[in-house]
């Protein structure tokens, strides 16, 4: 019997095959589709890039000139520096190239991927489940915001429907008016309304563009194919006559809908990514969430498998990601004040008090530590920036020190052990020359948030 069965190889399902297996595990991801998923650009913020680098993975392997994030497309840019971290931009990748890279993480650790399958019968019993004929221990639901586990279970997924559609495409123009941005800038200077429609028009690196649409009067279905005169139309309106498509080389739709499941644990399910969260893609949250969510869940499932957890370390999963994801379903909707079309004067002038805010140094900080991720803690955890360090070995970081997906108790002074220390986590003695940490006993958790170190055996048994 596998350890856990995982629904899904989206970049949720991967990261935590990944952290399973690395726990040693046995763990086997399900996946219908065959091939890589969308080449859809997306933004690694910077908490996820530093998640990534504790595992040894380059999060910048493509690094272009990333923005530095945005608030609903406000003008005023987001300065993720104060954060003391090693990425103080937005990352820019694809979607399917991320899927890869955590893949062969993945598979390099002994997960086991077998595409091509799709789930159709899933089956919960004591001890554990089945799933279309494999049995396991565990499943976790990592099949996005359609999940059929989801809904083969009958787990209700409360929200708000969506009201509006938008489209997106990556296109080739065969000639461009001066409306057309010419290089990829902030948010706020790649957006346009006019004539009915509102878009975003991205350059991107292999010559193409981001096209992303929608009209303010009519709506096309949620699955209703990309046409090319729809693109041209859009196009016509925004950027005027002289702007003309050359070809559309890949097209997809989304929508507005909000929505959250109301527990992230159903006995031995759980569900994690799109599966338990979905909401508008600004500020570019979803997939960061899901891989923050696999690197929260992993540990903990692992030590459950193992039975080494303490009691309720599972819990805490649901306790701590709820309501990170519950935050980001909030300041999406947030955003959507400002970017709806027709925003209307009451609006405007809350937008200009807004801008205004965000220019304070700490408010600029509160939007930062929201968007990017570094602002997030959970109750008595909280994160560790990668301190450089000189061990007994020499020179090195702390993420370097987490790469096992160990716990790690980290004394920047001479603390004795902890009582109750049987070697459950690493244990590394090393100076720093950061004035906030030097001399402090600190308890790492391998998703990267210190706790204290007196709770040892609440966390790692
Ligand atoms: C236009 C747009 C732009 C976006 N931009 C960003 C961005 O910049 N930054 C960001 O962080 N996020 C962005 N997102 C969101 C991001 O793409 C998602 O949040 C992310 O893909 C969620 O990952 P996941 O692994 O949870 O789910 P998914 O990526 O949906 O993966 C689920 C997987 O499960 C598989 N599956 C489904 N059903 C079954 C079944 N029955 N059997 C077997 N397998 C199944 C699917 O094939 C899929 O591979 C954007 C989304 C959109 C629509």
């Amino acid at each position: 019997m596998t350890d856990v069965l995982i629904a899904g190889a989206g970049p949720t399902g991967l990261a935590l095959a990944a952290e399973l297996a690395m726990a040693g595990v046995s763990v086997r991801v399900l996946e219908r589709r065959e091939g890589p998923g969308l080449p859809r650009p997306v933004g690694l913020q910077p908490r996820t890039a530093e998640l990534l680098e504790l595992r040894g993975l380059d999060p910048a392997d493509q690094e272009t000139e990333g923005p530095s994030g945005h608030f609903a497309g406000l003008p005023v840019a987001l300065d993720h520096s104060v954060w003391h971290t090693r990425h103080p931009r937005v990352i820019n990748r694809t979607q399917d190239d991320v899927e890869a890279m955590l893949a062969e993480h993945a598979l390099k650790h002994g997960a086991v991927v077998e595409r091509g399958h799709e789930i159709t019968t899933v089956d919960v019993g004591a001890d554990g489940v089945t799933v279309d004929g494999r049995r396991a221990r565990w499943l976790v639901a990592c099949d996005g915001a359609h999940s059929t586990v989801r809904r083969l279970l009958g787990v209700p997924f409360p929200g708000r429907t969506e009201t509006h559609v938008a489209t997106l495409a990556h296109i080739r123009l065969a000639a461009a008016s001066e409306l057309v941005p010419a290089r990829a800038a902030h948010f706020s200077q790649v957006t346009r309304q006019a004539n009915g429609y509102w878009s975003m028009l991205t350059p991107l690196g292999d010559g193409g563009h981001r096209f992303v649409f929608g009209s303010t009067t009519t709506q096309p279905g949620r699955d209703a194919p990309v046409s090319d005169t729809e693109v041209t139309e859009a196009l016509t309106a925004l950027y005027g006559a002289e702007t003309r498509l050359g070809e559309v080389y890949g097209a997809s739709r989304f929508n507005d809908a909000t929505r959250q499941l109301e527990r992230y644990r159903h006995g031995r399910v759980l569900f994690a990514g799109d599966a338990a969260h979905i909401h508008p893609p600004l500020g570019g949250q979803g997939l960061n969430l899901g891989v923050q969510d696999a690197m929260n869940l992993g540990w903990k499932l692992a030590a459950t498998v193992r039975g080494t957890a303490p009691e309720g370390l599972l819990d805490t999963y649901h306790d701590e990601r709820h309501p990170a994801a519950a935050r980001v379903l909030r300041h999406t909707a947030a955003q959507r004040v400002f970017t709806a079309p027709n925003r209307g004067e009451n609006v405007e002038a809350l937008r200009e008090i807004v801008v205004d805010l965000m220019r304070l140094p700490d408010a600029n900080s509160y939007f930062s530590g929201l968007l990017s991720g570094l602002g997030l803690g959970y109750p008595g955890a909280r994160r560790v920036p990668d301190l450089d360090l000189t061990t007994s070995d020499g020179p090195t970081r702390l993420s370097a020190l987490l790469r096992g997906g160990r716990g790690l108790l980290l004394d920047l002074g001479d603390h004795p052990v902890p009582p109750g220390f049987t070697g459950q986590v690493d244990h590394v003695r090393a100076a720093t020359s950061d004035d906030e940490y030097r001399g402090r006993l600190l308890l790492v958790r391998p998703d990267g948030y210190a706790v204290d170190p007196a709770e040892l055996g609440r966390w790692f048994g």
